[in-house]
């Protein structure tokens, strides 16, 4: 295929939560007690619509549905500029704490509060902390139960909180349900994966590395799949006293430098561009099942490469 990398687009992620709501704090602060912290995500979430919208770029925001619940505007501004809507479940509840019936009550509730409340059809799903897994064998079941037709919930690498190593690194279509699951962009160096598509990792490295392993994910045939969240452009957002030192470095390393860097990334243009959304960039896939698919030794079928 002729110059194929400058035509695979890039899907930007947004995982709309808020800076309290991070899983690694959950021992730290009572879910109860959410009500009672100052709330950041809408006016961080409107940059990031600013950055977006000044870069014409488009997105995935998947979104907490008890965010939909307390910021109903914000989510009509999400979808009035383009955006996809997109769940990233009710309450931030990891899918390996739930069992089937929980995990299905949260997935589905969170599908209508959201096209409740944006006026627009939820397809796609992303598990908070990527936490489906092994744990969860009923977890693709119950989302094609609820409703959804994709899921970006697996970060395929070796992390202490998340992330299962063995799954594959390229979309894939889940062998008992058919669903589409859209892994996080990882890369291979000398034969380890390392992470590669956004969070803690686009705040840590320079850019120039950031661009340059989105082009590897591009020359594989596979759009690269970024996230980031909106505390992470935040560098004013309070401190969670208590946590435990790996995770207050874990999330606050480089948001000071973040915000410049997300509006460098996106208006950088050449093989970064364009961005775009989930289900236009897997437009096809989503609507038509593979004529020719390669099975993994697990059955998975892989879209590509
Ligand atoms: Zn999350």
């Amino acid at each position: 295929m002729e110059n194929a990398t400058a035509i695979i687009p890039g899907v930007l992620t947004i995982d709309v939560e808020e800076h309290f709501h991070v899983h690694a704090f959950s021992s730290i602060i009572d879910r109860a007690d959410w009500p009672n912290h100052e709330s950041r995500v809408e006016a961080n979430t409107d940059r990031i619509l600013q950055i977006f919208a000044d870069g014409g770029a488009t997105g995935t925001f998947f979104t907490l549905g008890c965010v939909a619940d307390r910021h109903p505007a914000l989510i009509r501004r999400i979808v009035d500029a383009g955006h996809e809507l997109a769940s990233h479940g009710q309450g931030h509840y990891a899918v390996f704490n739930q069992n089937r019936a929980t995990f299905l009550e949260d997935v589905r509730r969170s599908r209508l509060t959201l096209e409740d409340t944006g006026g627009a059809a939820v397809r796609g799903y992303r598990a908070a902390s990527f936490s489906i897994d092994a744990r969860s064998p009923w977890a693709y079941e119950a989302l094609a139960e609820a409703g959804y037709d994709y899921s970006s919930s697996s970060h395929p690498i070796t992390h202490d909180l998340y992330g299962d190593p063995d799954a594959p690194r390229h979309p894939f279509r889940e062998p008992s349900t058919g669903m589409l699951e859209i892994p996080i962009t990882t890369l291979l160096w000398r034969g380890r994966r390392i992470p590669a598509g956004g969070g803690g990792f686009f705040r840590m490295f320079p850019l120039a590395l950031v661009r340059a392993n989105m082009a590897r994910m591009r020359a594989e045939g596979v759009p690269p799949n970024f996230y980031l969240h909106p505390w992470e452009i935040d560098p004013g957002q309070p401190r969670i006293n208590g946590a435990p030192l790996k995770s207050r470095l874990r999330h606050t390393i480089g948001l000071g430098r973040c915000e410049s860097k997300l509006q460098r990334l996106i208006a950088s243009g050449g093989s970064d561009k364009p961005w775009t959304r989930m289900d236009e960039a897997y437009h096809g896939w989503l609507n038509d099942f593979p004529a020719a698919g390669n099975a993994d030794s697990d059955g998975h079928t892989i879209l590509a490469g």
